[in-house]
C-alpha cells in the first residue's frame, strides 16, 4: 500500500475549521522528509498505542519520597531500570525515551506516525494527588518534548492525575494547550475505579467539550491472585481481563451515550470484551433488570468505540472485525517494551481484509480516534445503531 495519500494530507495547508490552536505540527513535514517516507518499505501505518519513559525523573521535592515515586538507575549498554518502590520494576532500553532511536525503527514495523504514551504505571493514581500532578506534568513536558522533535511523526497522548478529577480537568486543559497532543492515555480502573462509573463523567465530559481523545490502557488488573507463573504474567494473561471488564462498564453504564462526542479506544483489542458482548446481547434478552438498566444495544455502543489490534493473531483480529467493524480498528504495538508487535502493518495485510477495511485499520480508523486533520475519506462513520437490542 503506498503511503503517499496518508502523506500527502499531511503536507495539505491546515483545513480544519476549529480556530484553536493547531493539534500538531503534521503540516510541516519537508518535502525532503517526505520523500525519505515515500522510499521506505510501507511507511503508512498508524500506531495508537506505544509508550514512553523518560531517561530520568525529578527527585521528589518534599522531606521523603513517597511510595511509587519512580527513579531511574543504570543498567547495561543502552538499557536503565525503572525503580520503584526500591525494586526494579523493569528494565527498558532507549527507544522509550530517544527520539531517533524510535523513528529508526519506523520503516521496518510500516509506520508514519505513532502516538506515545507513558508507561501505564507511571499513571501513579496510587500516588497523593498533588504529588501524582507533579510527576504526570514532567511526564507531559517529556513527551511534548520528544513530539517536537520527531518531524511530525510523533503526537502525544498525555497522563492526567485522575484521583482529583478537578485536577484532571485542569492538566487536560494544559495538555489542550500544549502543541503536540492529541489526548490522553488513563487505566483502565483508577485505583479500582471502572471507566464506567459516574464520578468519572466530568472528565468525560471534559474531554468531549475540548475534543481529546481518550486512550483506555489496562493498568493494576484484577485477578492476579489467579494468576500462576513470573511477573510478565500480568501483562500477558491478566490485561485482557481488566481491559475488557473496563470497555464492559462503560456498555452497561451506557457511556457513549451520555457523551456521543467521546472518542474513546481500549488497548489490547478490548481485552476480553469480543467474547462477552454475545453474552451481553443474550442477558438483555433473559434479564428485565438490564434490559431497563441498558438503554441501547451493548453492540451498538461497542461500535462507537476504538480498539487497538494488538492481539497477535490473524484469525483473533478478523473476530475483532466482525464484533466492532472494520471502522472502529486501527494499529497498536506496545511498542518498544519487548512484548510488543514489531510487524503490525504486515500483520494487518497477512488478515485478507478488503483493500477499503486494510487502509481504515492502517491509517483512516487512528486518524479519526486521534482527531487529525488527514481524515480517510474512505472511512465511514459507524452507524449510530447497527444491530437493535435482542429485546
Ligand atoms: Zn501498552
Amino acid at each position: 500500500m503506498p503511503p503517499f495519500k496518508l502523506l500527502a494530507k499531511y503536507i495539505e495547508p491546515e483545513t480544519h475549521h476549529d480556530t484553536r490552536a493547531p493539534r500538531s505540527n503534521f503540516q510541516r513535514l519537508s518535502v525532503a522528509h517526505l520523500s525519505s517516507l515515500l522510499r521506505s518499505h510501507c511507511a503508512c501505518g498508524v500506531d495508537t498505542h506505544a509508550h514512553v519513559i523518560p531517561f530520568e525523573f525529578p527527585s521528589f521535592l518534599g522531606a521523603a519520597a513517597p511510595s511509587g515515586w519512580p527513579s531511574m538507575a543504570p543498567a547495561d549498554a543502552c538499557h536503565r531500570q525503572v525503580i520503584i518502590d526500591g525494586k526494579n520494576y523493569r528494565t527498558v532500553s532507549d527507544k522509550c525515551w530517544s527520539t531517533s532511536r524510535r523513528l529508526a525503527d519506523f520503516a521496518d514495523m510500516g509506520l508514519a506516525l505513532q502516538a506515545i504514551s507513558p508507561m501505564p504505571e507511571l499513571l501513579s493514581y496510587w500516588l497523593k494527588a498533588a504529588d501524582g500532578a507533579v510527576l504526570v506534568r514532567y511526564l507531559n513536558d517529556q513527551i511534548a518534548a520528544m513530539v517536537a522533535e520527531s518531524g511530525g511523526q510523533l503526537i502525544g497522548l498525555g497522563a492526567v492525575p485522575l484521583q482529583d478529577i478537578d485536577l484532571a480537568i485542569k492538566e487536560l486543559e494544559y495538555l489542550r494547550r500544549t502543541p503536540g497532543f492529541a489526548g490522553v492515555e488513563i487505566g483502565s480502573n483508577i485505583n479500582g475505579m471502572v471507566i464506567g462509573d459516574l464520578r468519572l463523567d466530568p472528565f468525560f465530559e471534559a474531554c468531549e467539550a475540548l475534543d481529546m481523545a481518550v486512550f483506555v490502557h489496562a493498568l493494576r488488573p484484577t485477578g492476579m491472585d489467579r494468576l500462576i507463573g513470573p511477573p510478565p504474567l500480568q501483562q500477558v494473561l491478566a490485561y485482557p481481563t481488566d481491559v475488557g471488564l473496563a470497555a464492559a462498564s462503560a456498555l452497561t453504564s451506557n457511556l457513549i451515550l451520555r457523551r456521543p462526542r467521546l472518542r474513546m479506544a481500549f488497548s489490547h483489542g478490548g481485552g476480553t470484551l469480543a467474547m462477552l458482548l454475545p453474552r451481553l446481547e443474550q442477558a438483555i434478552s433473559v434479564f428485565p433488570a438490564l434490559r431497563e438498566s441498558v438503554l441501547q444495544s451493548p453492540t451498538a455502543q461497542a461500535r462507537q468505540f476504538f480498539y487497538d489490534t494488538l492481539v497477535f493473531d490473524e484469525a483473533t483480529l478478523k473476530h475483532l472485525v466482525h464484533c466492532f467493524g472494520d471502522t472502529q480498528l486501527m494499529i497498536g504495538t506496545d511498542y518498544p517494551f519487548n512484548f510488543h508487535d514489531d510487524q503490525p502493518v504486515a500483520r494487518l495485510e497477512a488478515a485478507s481484509l478488503t483493500p477499503e477495511a486494510l487502509q481504515r485499520m492502517t491509517q483512516g480508523n487512528a486518524s479519526r480516534f486521534l482527531g487529525l486533520p488527514l481524515l480517510d475519506t474512505t472511512t465511514t462513520p459507524p452507524s449510530s445503531n447497527p444491530r437493535p437490542p435482542t429485546t
